[in-house]
This record gives structure tokens, C-alpha cells and sequence, in this order.
């Protein structure tokens, strides 16, 4: 029960078979209260639901990460209902397979809000609350995208957002790191979730992971072991930093 009496905030957690869920639900099953963020509030509240049966607290909230005033709001909530916030996921991501010169103007602000300003501004929001508590935990979901250049399912603009987030999540770790709040980021490369449109079938999923030294997709249960490792108070003298979870696909 690392997470006894701790607040925990991910977003994009609505999602049945995404990472965000996983995150969920490993920081109910060790203790924490919960807030289950997603711009679709119905997924949050059935991911609300598999917590309670676990006998874990949460809270589903509807936020679009873009927006300003749902972020405000979400933060208000929170501390009325639990009086705390000690952790925040930045989890919530959308992707699109396309090339440069196929991209809109509109398709790179769409992939810019919500993967790296959607960051900024839940970050921006939480860190007033973790300053009083001296005591806080960031961590960013980013992509093995952001680091290698490309991806097979996202196009340049995820790739320029997710990388900015890896460079996000380091200047603010010196902003804040005196005040007992770390911020980390995961990179993720070929997890099992819907963000592609549907899990591919299985000879697919073969094809795609052939190259990949452990030859198959990560699963959404392992990114968030490295998620709740970086959350822990036992990474307090880990900051700035990223974990690759990629199979060996990429190493740096
Ligand atoms: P997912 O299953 O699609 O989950 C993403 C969740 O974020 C969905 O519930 C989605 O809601 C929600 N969301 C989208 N826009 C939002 C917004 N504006 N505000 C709040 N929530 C919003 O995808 P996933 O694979 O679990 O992805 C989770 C994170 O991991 C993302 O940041 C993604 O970029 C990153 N990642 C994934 C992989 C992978 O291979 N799966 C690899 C590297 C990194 P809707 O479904 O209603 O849009």
C-alpha cells in the first residue's frame, strides 16, 4: 500500500483498454484515492466503477485537458472532495498516422493540445496545491515517438509533441524539484490499447513487432509499473528523468 492517504489524478484514464485505466486501477489496488479523468465521462465513470469493486475510492471528473476552465475546475473539485493532490499522470494523448505534407495546420494545433498544452496546463494547475503539501509527483506519459523521430501509427506532429513534453517535464523538474515535487515521464513504444483505432489481430501485431527485441506489444499493466515506481516517494532523488518501455525497440 504504497499510496496510503495520496491523491492521484490520471487523465485519459476512461479509456477500457488503455494505459491510463491500468494506471487507475494500480494506484487504487495500493491504496490511493483516485481521480479518473477523461474527456469521456462515461468511460471514466465504468473505470470509477472497477475501482470501487476492488473496494478502492476515486472520482470520475469529465476534462478535456485543453480546456483551461475544465482543468480549474477539476483541481476545485478535487480539493473539496479530498482536501489533497499528491500525484498527477499526464496521460491523456490522441495520435494520427499521417505525413507532414498531408498535415493541416488544424491537425497539428488538435495533436499539440491535447498531448503537450493539455500537460502544461494540468501540470500548471496542480503545482500551487503540491507547493503548499511539499510534496508532489508529475509524471508524463510521452513516447518512444518523441525520442526516435516517427512511429508506425503517429505522424510528425505527435512526435514534435511528445518530445516537447520530455523537454517540458525537465524544466519544470528544476522549477520545482526544491520543493519536494519530482516530475518524470515515461516512453512508451508499441503498448496493446485502442489509441490505434483497435487492437490489430494477432498475425498483424506479429508483423508489426517482429524487429522489436522482445518480439511483441507491451502491455498497458507494465507502462504503468514504471508510472507508479516514478510516483512513489521512494524516487524522491529521481527527477527529469524518462524510462523507456519499448521491448528494446529503441535504446539511448
Ligand atoms: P487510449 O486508449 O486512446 O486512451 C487515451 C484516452 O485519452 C482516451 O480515453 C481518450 O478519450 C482520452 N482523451 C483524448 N483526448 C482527451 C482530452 N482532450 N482530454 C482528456 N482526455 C482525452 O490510448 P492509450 O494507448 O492508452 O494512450 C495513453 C497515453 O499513452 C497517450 O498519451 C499516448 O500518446 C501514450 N502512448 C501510447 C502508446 C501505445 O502504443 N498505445 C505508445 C506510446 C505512448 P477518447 O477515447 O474519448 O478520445
Amino acid at each position: 500500500m504504497r499510496f496510503s492517504n495520496q491523491v492521484a489524478i490520471v487523465t485519459g484514464a476512461g479509456s477500457a483498454r488503455g494505459i491510463g485505466r491500468s494506471i487507475a486501477l494500480a494506484f487504487a489496488k495500493e491504496g490511493a484515492r483516485v481521480v479518473v479523468a477523461d474527456v469521456n465521462l462515461d468511460g471514466a465513470k465504468a473505470v470509477s466503477e472497477e475501482i470501487a469493486q476492488l473496494g478502492g475510492k476515486s472520482l470520475a471528473v469529465k476534462l478535456d485537458v485543453t480546456s483551461e476552465e475544465d482543468v480549474a475546475a477539476m483541481v476545485d473539485q478535487i480539493l473539496a472532495e479530498f482536501g489533497r493532490i499528491d500525484i498527477l499522470v499526464n496521460n491523456a494523448g490522441i495520435t494520427q498516422p499521417i505525413k507532414v505534407l498531408d498535415t493541416t495546420a488544424e491537425d497539428w494545433d488538435r495533436i499539440m493540445a491535447v498531448n503537450l498544452k493539455g500537460t502544461f496546463l494540468c501540470s500548471r494547475a496542480v503545482i500551487p496545491t503540491m507547493i503548499k503539501q511539499q510534496y508532489g509527483r508529475i509524471v508524463n506519459i510521452s513516447s518512444v515517438s518523441g525520442k526516435r523521430g516517427g512511429g508506425v501509427f503517429g505522424g510528425a506532429h505527435y512526435s514534435a509533441a511528445k518530445a516537447g513534453v520530455l523537454g517540458f517535464a525537465k524544466a519544470l523538474a528544476r522549477e520545482v524539484a526544491a520543493d519536494g515535487i519530482t516530475v518524470n515521464s515515461v516512453a512508451p513504444g508499441l503498448i496493446a490499447t485502442d489509441i490505434r483505432g483497435g487492437l490489430e489481430p494477432e498475425d498483424v501485431q506479429k508483423e508489426m513487432t517482429k524487429d522489436i527485441p522482445v518480439p511483441r506489444l507491451g502491455t498497458p499493466e507494465e507502462v504503468a509499473a514504471a508510472v507508479l515506481f516514478l510516483a512513489s516517494p521512494e524516487a524522491a532523488y529521481i527527477t527529469g528523468e524518462e524510462i523507456d518501455i519499448n521491448g528494446g525497440s529503441h535504446m539511448d
